[in-house]
C-alpha cells in the first residue's frame, strides 16, 4: 500500500506532501525538462524524483526516503499525466 500525495498546482510553497511538475532549464539539448517535485508528508522537506520512476497510475518507484526526518516509503502522484484542472493557479 503506497500513500496518495496530491497535486500541487498553485505558486505557492508546497504544503507538506504534496508533488508538482515543474520545468528546468539546463544548457542540453531539449529543453527544457520536466522535473518532479515533492514534499515529504512528515517534515515539509522537499525533494525530487528525477533518480525515480514512475509508471502511468503516478506509481513511484522505488520508495522515496526523507533525508531530514527518516520518512520512507511508497508514494503515488494522485491526478499524475491527467491534465492540470481549469481554474485560477494562483490562491
Ligand atoms: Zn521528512
Amino acid at each position: 500500500m503506497s500513500m496518495v500525495i496530491p497535486n500541487w498546482t498553485h505558486r505557492t510553497v508546497m504544503p507538506p506532501g504534496h508533488w508538482r511538475a515543474v520545468n528546468r532549464i539546463t544548457d542540453k539539448p531539449g529543453d527544457p525538462v520536466e522535473v518532479l517535485k515533492f514534499t515529504c508528508p512528515q517534515c515539509g522537506a522537499e525533494g525530487d524524483l528525477s533518480d525515480h520512476d514512475i509508471d502511468g497510475d503516478g506509481v513511484v518507484k522505488p520508495s522515496v526516503e526523507c533525508p531530514e526526518c527518516g520518512f520512507h516509503d511508497h508514494i503515488e502522484l494522485q491526478h499524475y499525466g491527467e491534465p492540470a484542472p481549469a481554474g485560477p493557479a494562483d490562491v
